[in-house]
């Protein structure tokens, strides 16, 4: 730690939807926000492709570009967005302690948690061999569909991720199959017909990964049928994981109330966690809606909760 403890009044950790906005409605409010952007500056929707359903845009936009625009706006009303992790927290007293990439000491009088979400894996050790090394399994279709260009691959899940994801290599890839465990889609009806309606996508429900397979690279996954055990492989060279996502939340558990799958708990109708001072935002939070809109709104809530709560703080200490 040979850096100086800097003091700010609101610390947000993550970015993406939820904390540009509590960065854009803290630095508006005076709060002189400053945002650790995390290991994906922008979140989740930086690897999506168009975003349709964002009140504003009657064309669309793409991900990224929407996440640059939030992010210039935060910084054009004044937030100090940097680069940088949070890596461990002592929210035990007030000012809060946060640790920036292990090395830098921030104390902070508010913390806005945005952590968001992280993609799952299967946790076969195939997979492991072959993400490690850039040999072909991915989370993310729209970073990597393109090295697949006019070749097979395959894609895990029967959520709006699978089916948004398999659409979007159908039209990269010479043929796409979806691997479904259930005999069903969890996808809403409007993204499962777009799959089932596309003729280079070919479903395989009640199947599993037996096993990725290939030297170097993926050259082919063998899956299997959960009620008949039969095995079959397909002629893939790139494996694509979209079964849901874990929120970042763990440097958090020793001080914030999390839920059994670890996403944080808020008092409901507000951002309040159990630390006063502490609010939540976006998808660390919400493992229902897990929307750019709702995890915007939850940012804005945040910030005002945050307002809020140093206005009560400052009012007390002049009474
Ligand atoms: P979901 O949790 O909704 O779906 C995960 C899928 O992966 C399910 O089909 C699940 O199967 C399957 N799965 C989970 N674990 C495994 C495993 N180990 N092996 C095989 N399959 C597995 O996650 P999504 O990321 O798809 O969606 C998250 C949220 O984001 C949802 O609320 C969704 O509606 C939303 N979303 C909205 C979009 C939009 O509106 N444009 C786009 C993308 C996401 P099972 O059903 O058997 O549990």
């Amino acid at each position: 730690m040979s850096e100086q403890i800097e003091h700010v009044e609101c610390l947000i950790i993550g970015s993406g939807p939820a904390g540009y906005t509590a960065a854009i409605y803290a630095a508006r409010a005076d709060m002189k926000p400053v945002m650790y952007e995390g290991l994906q500056p922008g979140g989740q929707l930086t690897i999506t492709t168009e975003v349709e359903n964002y009140p504003g845009f009657p064309n669309g936009v793409e991900g990224p570009e929407m996440m640059t625009m939030f992010k210039e706006q935060a910084v054009r009303l004044g937030a100090d967005v940097r680069f940088g992790l949070a890596t461990a927290v002592d929210f035990s007293i007030r000012p809060f302690k946060v640790i920036v990439d292990e090395s830098k000491e921030i104390s902070a009088e508010t913390v806005i948690i945005a952590t968001g979400a992280s993609a799952k894996w299967l946790g076969i050790p195939s997979e492991d061999k072959f993400k490690s090394n850039g040999g072909g399994v991915s989370a993310c279709a729209v970073c990597d569909g393109f090295f697949y260009r006019q070749k097979e691959v395959a894609i895990v899940g029967g959520g709006d991720t699978a089916c948004e994801e398999a659409s979007y290599l159908a039209k990269i890839c010479s043929k796409v199959h979806m691997i479904v465990r259930k005999d069903h889609f969890r996808a809403s009806k409007a993204m499962q017909h777009r799959v089932e309606t596309t003729p280079n996508i070919e479903i395989h429900y009640e199947t599993v990964t037996d096993e990725i397979l290939g030297d170097t690279t993926v050259e082919g996954a063998r899956i299997k049928n959960v009620n008949t055990g039969e095995t079959i492989t397909l002629p893939v060279q790139g494996f694509f994981v979209a079964i849901g996502h874990t929120p970042n939340t763990w440097i958090f558990k020793d001080y914030i109330d999390l839920d059994e799958q670890g996403y944080i708990k808020t008092i409901p109708g507000t951002s309040k966690t159990n630390v006063e001072g502490v609010f939540a935002c976006g998808d660390a939070q919400d493992k229902v809606y897990r929307q750019a809109i709702t995890a915007a709104g939850t940012g804005c809530m945040a910030a005002l909760d945050a307002e809020r709560f140093l206005a009560a703080q400052h009012s007390a200490v002049m009474s």
